[in-house]
């Protein structure tokens, strides 16, 4: 199961450079002309958490993040403010330099949110499209592993390109004592087709998945599953968790985002399930409804997973 309560973070988008180009990037299209939420945003956030006591962590991404040269002065600010946890989302790049972790952890960010695309630096760096990116986030995980009361999360986005590797990934980061969770997110195209023929077969991606959770929770790992299908991970549908922190972020990404049709399913009137997202319209034209595979979960299926 997953170690974090959404509920208790916020997340503000203040940043939409990037220097990598990753194949499976969802905003592709859209970050040059999407807005960062401002540093008076930022501010007027703080203030009103210090009213409200609403939330105890907060999370800064965007793009990437670290290219903002503001960075350990807001993270600075939000510790003052009454933020116990700070974290960011990287892909990791600057990780690679220790001066500038330290910087970071000095500033008060005590949860980094590293993407780790592959579990080898052929795939991860074919992934992001720039050479060396995967030994810069893995030399700055092991880093952070040796700085006290920092803990690490990787997020991988799963792809026709990464499933086979997830068992892979899990044991490639068994080294890490300070990784609390690892996370895989189902892609899917801000489109209604997968132009890129990325889309991973939820049925080709099971077992491997079902392998890598397996293998992560046995090492003590939290593990978070998003966009999977609830009924096709039986007993490990614990992992799945699709909510998220609340979001600041330029209204423009939802029109983008909306256009993924969400919530599809044959079964869908008959399924008890709450969080599940069904299929997307790219997905269904790629590879069907699944009518035979899926199989809609009754209200005591929801309430007790384990007892499946
Ligand atoms: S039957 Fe459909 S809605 Fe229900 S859990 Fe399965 S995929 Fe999700």
């Amino acid at each position: 199961m997953g170690r974090f309560d959404h509920t208790q973070y916020v997340s503000m988008t203040m940043e939409f450079r990037c220097n990598l180009k990753c194949v499976h990037c969802m905003i592709e299209d859209t970050m040059d002309h999407l807005k960062p939420q401002t540093a008076e945003d930022l501010h007027a956030l703080f203030a009103h958490n210090v009213m409200h006591r609403k939330w105890k962590g907060l999370i800064l991404t965007g793009s990437e993040i670290t290219l903002h040269r503001d960075l350990p002065e807001w993270v600075r600010a939000a510790r003052l403010s009454g933020f116990d946890r700070v974290r960011i989302q990287t892909h990791g790049m600057r990780l690679g330099s220790e001066s500038y972790c330290r910087e970071l952890v000095d500033a008060g960010v005590n949860e980094f949110f590293v993407s780790i695309a592959g579990a080898d630096a052929a795939t991860h760096d074919e992934i992001t499209t720039v050479p060396g990116s995967f030994e810069k986030s893995m030399r700055g995980l092991a880093i952070l592993d040796g700085i006290p009361d920092v803990l690490t999360i990787t997020n991988t986005v799963v792809t026709e390109r990464s499933y086979r590797q997830l068992p892979q990934l899990v044991a490639t980061l068994a080294h890490l004592k300070q990784l609390a969770q690892m996370e895989f997110w189902f892609y899917f195209p801000m489109s209604e087709q997968d132009d890129k023929q990325l889309l991973a077969s939820h049925l080709d991606a099971l077992p491997f998945l079902k392998q890598a959770i397996a293998d992560a929770w046995r090492s003590g790992r939290g593990i978070e599953v998003k966009n999977f299908p609830e009924c096709l991970l039986g007993k490990d549908r614990i992992a799945l968790y699709n909510d998220q922190p609340e979001l600041y972020i330029d209204e423009a990404f939802w029109t983008e985002f909306m256009r993924n049709g969400f919530y599809q399913c044959v079964h869908r009137d008959a399924c008890a399930s709450k969080q599940c997202l069904g299929l997307n319209t790219a997905y269904i034209k790629r590879f069907g409804w699944h009518e035979r595979e899926l199989s809609p979960l009754s209200p005591e299926q929801v309430l007790f997973p384990l007892r499946d």
